[in-house]
């Protein structure tokens, strides 16, 4: 078992983006099932409010940790991440381009079902990485507008199914995609890879500009969403009480050792 880093009750694997990467092809090599969730603060901090949360995160085989306030809090508790940010937009896309050359032991392609966005972007976020990634074979697309138990949902497991998917995108929002994970991934057996990747898709299709790289680099790409969907500021508002919260942690987990 890799090690991992507690970020208030969140458990992060400690991994570089490249070995992230690696374990996902691995996994995928080896058709061992994984679940992949990437967590900013905001998540972490809805874990500490809604301590239900906790194992529905924690049973990934891989957490990484997407967002500078999570790697802040790694350093405040004093175990910093070796990787620093390790994002699931990136990871998603490192992914297609290591698919766009790999094949399976038989000479078929890994085939790629993505699942959420509103109506039409997993369509054009898959015509999009097409024209980059030509090799790329993608089985299925879904939007994420459906009710998420009962027969509707019964209908997305049977169509992922019918398809055939060995990696599932399934981008629905935090914790909406990994609560959906966490409750069908067994009734989807032939899926190796289970993505948990929020709105990467609406990123790939080119709707959602990503933060220009001064931005990334300066840890301020929360400030710029903020500026392109001010609506929400009610989720960031969580962000000062993420760090408050863990500067307290860290002096009473203190306290307590003494
Ligand atoms: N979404 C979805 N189904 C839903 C709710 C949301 O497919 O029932 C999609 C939405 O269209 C967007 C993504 O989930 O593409 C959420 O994006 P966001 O950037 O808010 O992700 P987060 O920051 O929550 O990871």
């Amino acid at each position: 078992m890799a090690e991992k880093t507690d970020i208030r009750g969140v458990l992060f694997d400690r991994v570089t983006f490249g070995e992230a990467s690696d374990r996902l092809t691995d996994a995928l090599r080896s058709g061992t099932p994984t679940a992949l969730f990437t967590p900013n603060s905001e998540i972490v901090q809805m874990c500490v409010e809604n301590p239900d949360l906790y194992p529905i995160i924690n049973s990934a085989e891989l957490v990484t940790p997407d967002g500078i306030g999570v790697v802040k809090a790694g350093r405040i508790l004093g175990t910093p991440f070796p990787g620093g940010r390790v994002a699931g937009f990136d990871l998603g896309r490192e992914l297609l381009r290591r698919l766009d050359g790999m094949e399976k032991p038989d000479g078929t392609k890994y085939g790629i079902y993505f699942l959420g966005g509103k109506p039409g972007v997993a369509e054009a976020a898959r015509d999009r990485l097409l024209e980059e990634f030509p090799r790329l074979s993608f089985v299925g697309c879904r939007d994420g507008y459906f009710k998420k138990e009962g027969e509707e949902n019964d209908g997305v497991i049977r169509a992922v199914n019918d398809s055939g998917a060995d990696v599932l995108f399934v981008c629905l929002g935090a914790p909406t995609q990994e609560k959906w994970i966490s409750a069908n991934r067994g009734k989807l057996p032939g899926v190796t890879l289970f993505l948990g990747l929020g709105g990467s898709l609406d990123g790939y299709a080119g709707i959602v500009k990503r933060a220009p790289d001064i931005f990334i680099r300066l840890g301020l790409e929360w400030f710029y969403r903020l500026m392109k969907e001010p609506w929400r500021i009610k989720r960031m508002i969580k962000l000062p009480v993420f760090y408050f919260g863990t500067w307290k942690y860290k002096f009473t987990r203190k306290k307590k050792a003494k």
